[in-house]
């Protein structure tokens, strides 16, 4: 059965310091946020206020992000400064390699785009680098600014270049 080892391929596992709270050690009141200036929570200076209140998020408030700003030769801002970044998330090259990976575990990716596919998977990718797992079903919060650099590498809509094709 294919099931019996669902994690056997995953790039990166950090069971020590994963004990299934994700976020519980991330406590922070975000219930105003929606109706606050941005500059109120944000500390990097690159978020930018989300539609649902708990996405809005810094990424210097986020235990497992900041954890790997700190895994940096020179000291930075904002995760979006991050050398690991773009080979991680926003290189489609990676993301045809991750989406072999997410398909083996999870199955196929069912989006129309492609940029929504492209997009769904630099966020797992992203989630797999920092909280050391791929899959689907638990969900933590992505900080604001790193969801903004994402869409803007795969923005919906016309995209003129060369893309690998996510199959
Ligand atoms: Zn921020
Ligand atoms: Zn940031």
């Amino acid at each position: 059965m294919a099931s019996v080892l669902p994690y056997q391929f995953e790039p990166e596992s950090d069971p020590e310091s994963d004990n299934g709270a994700d976020g519980a050690n991330d406590e922070r009141d975000v219930s105003r946020r929606l109706d606050q200036d941005v500059s109120l929570w944000c500390t990097c200076g690159n978020c930018a206020t989300m539609p649902s209140e708990v996405e809005n998020v810094c990424c210097r408030e986020i235990t497992k992000v900041v954890r790997r700003m700190s895994q940096v030769p020179i000291p930075i801002m904002c995760m979006t400064e991050h050398p690991g970044l773009e080979p991680v998330c926003l290189n489609p090259y990676s993301l045809q390699n991750i989406y072999n990976i997410y398909k083996y575990d999870y199955g196929p990716v069912r989006h129309r785009t492609e940029e929504e596919r492209l997009r769904h998977l630099a966020y797992r990718s992203f989630v797999s680098w920092c909280w050391g797992y791929l899959g689907p079903s638990r969900r933590v919060i992505i900080p604001s600014c790193v969801v903004q650099r994402i869409r803007q590498q795969f923005p919906s809509g016309d995209y003129i270049g060369f893309r690998p094709p996510i199959d």
